[in-house]
């Protein structure tokens, strides 16, 4: 979060990318800087009547490749930096994928938790009042992320329809069924990197059940915790914002999530199911055989990487690791499972639902699961071969893979094209 020069640490992996492969430098030069990005002051009336003003801002980082795609983060922390940041990874998730779509990304510097329903309501009407003219179906797509959830993208899709003067699905993606989302949405994240590591586990040697620690109890915690418990794994460690839990016999998932949504945090159901308490801080550190960080940016840093005890790592947070982390996590072994492959089963369903809306029709569950598996295999296994060919690690691999089909379009745009300006 509020990690000076998020983005500079980020470009560490283009350079360590680009020394992998032959590219024009010009390449290099286009994508380390966000192409645009638009900051706004969002007014909205309180429900006490007086008005209160939030910064907001919305970055499409990158449109070689199709129109930005990336979600909306309401966070009291957010900065621009931030937006960036996020939109620059949101550009190499899209081109790891092969989804026809640029980075962008978007953020309102607030804590949602202190707005009522109604004022929640206004300041996202408020966001799609100022951004209107920016994004589009065919310009840039926005999404859930941090704090943001289908609600919020409905509110927003029927703002932007207003404004257009016709329903215009296609702009927003993560909407409710109702107003033309998809089904296998809600999970999608948390559904990509469950595939992965079921598909990655035998090349990464783990045999039966495994002992997993998550950070992070929003979307993507929760279904990863539920999709590896029907499997038989045991989540031994879980930790939200406010407090953590542990149970070397498997903490009570339905229990806890129960909790979440009832508004509490995990670490309420103390001396329940015999669930004991654990600090955040030590989450990281837990004795487990899979660590999942899914809260926020830089987790996982040099001060605490020496002390994961995981043979495996699934990012499905946005950067939970940093560059330098990561030399210290690949000296001991230990294997990431890189943000822009492991949490782009929530892009790509994105994809699927703006798919379905231009199209209009839409696809039954199974569907929609199978598409995502395939895909998830298919760049999952693609990665996994460039980093045993390279002997590079699997992040390198993901950077490696994602920028060779952004040079490829960047060089087939032309050097005159409107695209190089
Ligand atoms: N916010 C999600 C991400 O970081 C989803 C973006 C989207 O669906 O466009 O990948």
């Amino acid at each position: 979060m509020q990690e000076d020069n998020l983005l500079d640490h980020a470009l560490v992996r283009l350079d360590e990318a680009a020394a992998h492969l032959n590219i024009d430098p010009d390449v290099i030069e286009k994508l380390k800087y966000a192409r645009e990005t638009t900051k706004v002051r969002l007014m909205i009336r309180m429900d006490d009547g007086s008005r209160k003003s939030f910064l907001a801002w919305r970055c499409r980082y990158d449109d070689t490749r199709g129109p930005t795609k990336g979600g909306i983060r309401f966070h009291p922390e957010s900065t621009i930096d931030e937006v960036e940041t996020l939109a620059f990874w949101m550009t190499f998730k899209c081109a790891v994928m092969n989804l026809p779509y640029g980075g962008g990304k978007g953020a309102v510097q607030v804590d949602p938790r202190k707005l009522s329903k109604a004022e929640l309501e206004r300041l996202s009407r408020a966001y799609i009042q100022a951004f209107a003219r920016i994004i589009g179906p065919d310009r840039d797509i926005p999404a859930p992320d941090v704090y943001t959830n289908s609600m919020i993208m409905g509110w927003m899709a029927d703002e932007y329809a207003q404004i257009v003067g016709q329903a215009e699905p296609a702009v927003i993606t993560g909407k409710p069924i109702a107003l033309g989302g998809s089904l296998g949405r809600g999970d999608a994240t948390a559904r990509g990197g469950y595939y992965l590591v079921r598909d990655l586990a035998e090349n990464l040697g783990l045999r039966g059940s495994m002992r997993i620690a998550v950070q992070g109890f929003g979307n993507a915690g929760q279904h990863i915790a539920k999709l590896l418990g029907a499997d038989g794994h045991k989540i031994i460690a879980v930790t939200d914002s406010e407090g953590g839990v542990k149970s070397e016999a498997g903490l009570d998932v339905d229990l806890l999530i129960a909790t979440k949504n009832a508004g509490k945090s995990v670490a309420s159901t103390v001396g329940k199911s015999g669930h004991e308490f654990l600090s955040p801080a030590e989450l990281v550190g837990v004795d487990c055989d899979l660590l999942v960080p899914a809260a926020l940016e830089n987790m996982i840093t040099v001060e605490n990487a020496a002390s994961v005890k995981a043979k495996l790592i699934l990012e499905l947070a946005n950067g939970p690791v940093t560059p330098e982390a990561d030399r210290v996590l690949a000296t001991q072994g230990v294997t990431v499972l890189p943000d822009i492959l492991a949490n782009a089963g929530g892009v790509t369903v994105s994809y699927f639902e703006w798919v379905q809306n231009r199209q209009g029709y839409y696809w039954s569950v199974e569907e929609i699961h199978q598409r995502l598996q395939t895909i998830m295999e298919r760049e999952g296994r693609a990665i996994w071969d460039i980093a045993q060919d390279k002997n590079v690690t699997m992040r390198v691999a993901a950077y490696i893979h994602a920028l060779g089909r952004l040079a490829e379009a960047i060089e087939a745009h032309g050097t005159q094209s409107f695209f190089d300006s």
